[in-house]
C-alpha cells in the first residue's frame, strides 16, 4: 500500500499534513502517538471513510476511492468505493456488531450484499473463519451476549470474511477488560504470522514492540519517525520521539 502526500483538513485545522508510508505485503505496521495526532483520521483515510484533500492511497496499483484518467481524479459512487473499499479491512475500538444480527449474520453481510457470494458458500466461510478465532459455539449468538473481547474477535472474523489485502485495527483492545485484551491480541498476532498485511494504531507498547515490522510515530498530523521496533524504542532519532516515549513506556 502507498501513501502519498495525504492531507486532510477539517475547517482550518491540518489533520494529517503530508503523510508519506509504504506499507510492504505481509508486514505489520504499528501507529502509535499522542491523542490528536491524526491516527484514527489516517485509518479513515485508507479506508476512504474520510476523504483526503491532497494526495492519494493505493493498494495493488489501485487507487481507493478514485479512477484516475490521465492526470485527473475522479471520486467513484458510493457502491463502488464500497466494493473497493473491501481490499481494506477494519476494525475499530468499539467493535461495531450489528446489534440485531447473530454472529454469523454480521459476518456475512458484507460478503454477501457488498461482494455478492452466494449465502451458502459466505455462511461456509464465517463458520470456518468462527473455529480459526475459537468462537464455533457462538454463530448463532446476538452480540449483546458476548463478551467484549468475543464481540471484538467476531468483529475481526467480520472484516477477514471480505479477504481484505489490508487490515486496519484502531486501538483494537482500548475498550476491553485488562483480562480480556490478550485473547484479543493472540488473534492478531496469529493473523500477523500469517502473513496478513496490518495496521495497527495501539497504546499497548509491549505488544506493538513484540509484533511489528515497522513503528511509524505520529504527531501533529505528520509522520515525525519510521523504524523498526528495536530501533524505535531503543534509540529513537527524532526528539519528538523521544519525548513521547519518555511518556508512556
Ligand atoms: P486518539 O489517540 O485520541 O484516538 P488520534 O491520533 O486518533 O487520537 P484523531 O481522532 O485522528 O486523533 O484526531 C486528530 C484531530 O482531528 C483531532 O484534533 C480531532 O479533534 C480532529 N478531528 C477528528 N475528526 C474530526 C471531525 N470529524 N471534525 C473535526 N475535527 C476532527
Ligand atoms: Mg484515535
Amino acid at each position: 500500500m502507498e501513501i502519498r502526500d495525504v492531507s486532510k483538513r477539517f475547517g482550518t485545522t491540518t489533520v494529517l499534513d503530508q503523510v508519506n508510508l509504504t506499507l510492504a505485503p505481509g508486514t505489520v505496521t504499528a501507529i502509535i502517538g499522542p491523542s490528536g495526532a491524526g491516527k484514527s483520521t489516517l485509518l479513515r483515510t485508507i479506508n476512504h471513510l474520510e476523504r483526503a484533500d491532497e494526495g492519494f492511497i493505493s493498494i495493488d496499483d489501485e487507487l481507493i476511492g478514485y479512477e484516475r484518467d490521465g492526470n485527473v481524479l475522479y471520486e467513484l459512487k458510493e457502491g463502488a468505493i464500497r466494493r473497493r473499499r473491501s481490499a481494506v479491512g477494519m476494525v475499530f475500538q468499539n467493535f461495531n456488531l450489528f446489534p440485531h444480527l447473530t454472529v454469523v449474520e454480521n459476518i456475512i453481510e458484507a460478503p454477501v450484499s457488498v461482494q455478492g457470494i452466494p449465502r451458502a458458500e459466505a455462511i461456509g466461510t464465517a463458520l470456518d473463519l468462527l473455529a480459526r478465532i475459537g468462537l464455533s459455539d457462538k454463530a448463532d449468538a446476538y452480540p449483546r451476549h458476548l463478551s467484549g473481547g468475543q464481540q471484538q474477535r467476531v468483529a475481526i472474523a467480520r472484516a477477514l470474511a471480505l479477504r481484505p489485502k489490508v487490515l486496519l485495527f484502531d486501538e483494537p483492545t482500548s475498550a476491553l477488560d485488562p483480562e480480556l485484551v490478550g485473547e484479543v491480541l493472540d488473534v492478531i498476532k496469529e493473523l500477523a504470522d500469517s502473513g496478513t498485511t496490518l495496521v495497527i494504531v495501539t497504546h499497548e507498547i509491549g505488544f506493538a514492540r513484540e509484533i511489528a515490522d515497522t513503528v511509524v510515530f505520529m504527531e501533529s498530523g505528520k509522520v515525525v519517525e519510521v523504524a523498526p521496533p528495536a530501533k524505535l524504542f531503543s534509540d529513537p532519532a527524532h526528539p519528538r520521539t523521544r519525548a513521547f516515549l519518555a511518556k508512556v513506556l
